[in-house]
C-alpha cells in the first residue's frame, strides 16, 4: 500500500451500520466492520476491530519511521462507523509551526 498524502477529503459511505463486511484487503475477513479508518488521499476503509488495529500498527510500525509526516497528516477519519471522528489536518496551535 502506498500513501499519496492527497488533499481530497474522504467520503464515508452511507450504508447502514449493520452488515458491512470488513474491508481488510490482505486477506479474506468475514467479520462485520465496526470501525472507520481513512488515510488521506486513499479510500475510506471500514474494518473489524482487529484489522483496524492491524492497519494502525502497520502505519505506526512500518510506514511512519520512514516518513516525515505526522499522524495527523496520514489519518483523516477514524473511530466507530456510527460516530466517525474527523482529524483536522492542521491544529491552530501547532508547536512546530
Ligand atoms: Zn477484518
Ligand atoms: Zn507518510
Amino acid at each position: 500500500m502506498t500513501l499519496s498524502h492527497g488533499t481530497a477529503p474522504p467520503e464515508i459511505g452511507t450504508r447502514g451500520p449493520e452488515g458491512i463486511r470488513c474491508a481488510w484487503d490482505e486477506d479474506v475477513c468475514d467479520r462485520t466492520a465496526e470501525h472507520v479508518l481513512a488515510f488521506r488521499g486513499a479510500d475510506t476503509l471500514v474494518l473489524c476491530p482487529r484489522h483496524d488495529a492491524a492497519k494502525l500498527a502497520w502505519l505506526l510500525d512500518l510506514h511512519m519511521p520512514d516518513c516525515d509526516g505526522g499522524l495527523r497528516e496520514h489519518i483523516a477519519t477514524y473511530g466507530p462507523i456510527a460516530a466517525p471522528i474527523a482529524v483536522p489536518r492542521d491544529e491552530p496551535s501547532d508547536p512546530e509551526a
